[in-house]
């Protein structure tokens, strides 16, 4: 088991419409051993299948278990000077932006972007400012077809470039990135910048999202140590809601749909393969150059740095295959 990755798995509810249409529930949760059991109810001959995660949690797990289970130990290492990526990988549908949004208006049902806007800013807050100083900066930008948009900048149709910096290392050109100082200015900007997204309709869900957001939060401290220089730290926080996974003949994709879902399944592939050459350890080289998600996030995965996928789940029989090939991909991360 790798240190530096963990690998969550959690299963929404049954929504209303699955239990009209006479769906049954396909999908268990072990939480004492972290196994996910998967049974195919119309076809008891088949056998059941289980994967080990890091941890589970099924639809009776709240946001605030997730976030201070899941999320908590990771935003720590940032405030300390760690980069770190959380991801929600899934079929859409499924729950990712719910665990990485929810709703902001309802204390309780926030998610971990959110969570962790207010873990950071109470942290500051209660830090002592005679000799700690914070920069904290945020950024946020959708990959859709390969391309890059800056969701908070001022023409958000623009593509960004990526460029590589002996020093900085990759980046992206004239990204914008907003000092913020308290919880407000940061939620109002991560507000701003998702009804920027791009948002395409197709059969399984009319709101499904075909982009990938990446919503970054740059920490920068200045602590006085009773020497000349400050120490000075510096981490970075990548909150990662990745385009639906479903492959296209569920959604019965054509021309512009299917050229996404191309681009698509290539990001969600190369960052399956990065995550895996990580975790086995023993690879010489790891392909983040295959995609532009993979380049972006260079130097936030593995080395020095935090990640936790969380692979989100329906847990209806009508879903089986597709949330067999998420657990499929959420155990090569393993
Ligand atoms: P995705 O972003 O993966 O496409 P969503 O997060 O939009 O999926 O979730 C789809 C629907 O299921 C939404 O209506 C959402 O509120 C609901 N949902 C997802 N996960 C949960 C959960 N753990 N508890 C309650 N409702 C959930
Ligand atoms: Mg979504």
């Amino acid at each position: 088991m790798s240190e530096t990755v963990k690998v969550m798995v959690r299963a929404r509810p049954i929504n209303k419409r699955e239990i009209a249409e006479g769906s049954r529930l396909c999908v268990e949760c072990d939480r004492k051993t972290n196994q996910v059991i998967l049974k195919k109810p119309s076809d008891p001959s088949e056998m059941p299948k289980a994967f080990t995660y890091d941890s589970c949690y099924d639809w009776n797990s709240t946001q605030r278990s997730v976030y201070d289970e899941g999320a908590f130990p990771l935003v720590e290492s940032v405030i300390e000077g760690y980069n770190g990526t959380i991801f929600a990988y899934g079929q859409t549908g499924c729950g990712k932006t719910h665990t990485m949004m929810g709703y902001k208006d309802d204390p309780a049902e926030r998610g971990i972007i959110p969570n962790a806007f207010e873990h950071i800013f109470g942290y500051i807050d209660q830090a002592d400012t005679k000799t700690i100083k914070f920069l904290v900066r945020c950024s946020y930008l959708e990959i859709y077809n390969e391309d890059i948009r800056d969701l908070l900048g001022k023409n958000v149709d623009a593509k960004l470039e990526l460029k590589e910096d002996p020093n900085k290392g990759v980046f992206v050109k004239d990204l914008t990135c907003f000092v913020v100082k308290t919880i407000s200015e940061i939620e109002k900007l991560m507000q701003q910048g998702s009804g920027n997204r791009k948002v395409g309709e197709t059969a399984m869900n009319k709101d499904s999202s075909r982009s990938h957001s990446i919503f970054t939060i740059y920490i920068e401290t200045s602590e006085d140590i009773g020497q000349d220089e400050p120490r000075i730290k510096a981490g970075k926080l990548n909150l990662v809601d990745l385009a639906g996974s479903e492959r296209q003949s569920k959604t019965q994709a054509e021309g512009v749909r299917l050229k996404e879902a191309t681009k698509i399944n290539l990001s969600l592939s190369a960052l399956g393969n990065v995550i895996s050459a990580l975790v086995d350890g023993k690879s010489q080289h790891i392909p983040y150059r295959d995609s532009k998600l993979t380049r972006l996030l260079q130097d936030s995965l593995g080395g020095n740095t935090k990640t936790l996928m969380i692979a989100a789940i329906s847990p209806s029989d009508f879903n089986y295959d597709e949330t067999l090939s998420t657990l499929r991909y959420a155990s090569r991360a393993k």
